[in-house]
């Protein structure tokens, strides 16, 4: 299984920011980075370059330079779950997002299904993903 999406980089501990995405530092064609969380592969949208996550430094635009560890956080499940499900919503539009709100039903229906595929691409069960989706929706206001 191999599965390549934007890094979701964590906060910056020394200037507060969040970067959506990032760049390959040095790059000739400043190509944005793609992490693959299962094999630990960070790999060049541009020039193809890929190693592994662990042997890379990750710095802010400030300069800060993450530590190996806040990297493997922001991969964690829930992280990589939370990314998804607003990868998710995003993909809605306006429209179906205010009908799934509404009703309880057809939320209980779309947890489900998105649990499934999220719990497959995650290596997690089903119920497992279900579990954590509610607990971040119990969280979160639409
Ligand atoms: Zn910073
Ligand atoms: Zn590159």
């Amino acid at each position: 299984m191999s599965e390549w999406i934007t890094f979701p980089f964590p906060k910056c501990p020394s200037c507060g920011k969040q970067w959506g995405e990032n760049y390959h530092k040095d790059c000739v064609f400043n190509g944005q980075l793609l992490v693959e969380p299962y094999q630990r592969q960070v790999k060049c949208e541009s020039c193809s370059a890929q190693w592994y996550i662990l042997d890379s430094k990750f710095y802010c635009y400030c300069g800060y330079e993450f530590y190996p560890s806040e990297v493997e956080d922001a991969l964690s499940t829930t992280q990589l779950l939370r990314q998804r499900l607003l990868q998710k919503l995003n993909e809605m539009d306006s429209y179906e997002r205010s009908i799934v709100s509404k009703s309880q039903n057809s939320f209980k229906e779309w947890i489900f299904d998105i649990s499934y595929e999220i719990g497959k691409a995650l290596g997690i069960t089903v119920s497992k993903a279900q579990e954590i989706i509610k607990n971040f929706f119990d969280k979160w206001s639409f």
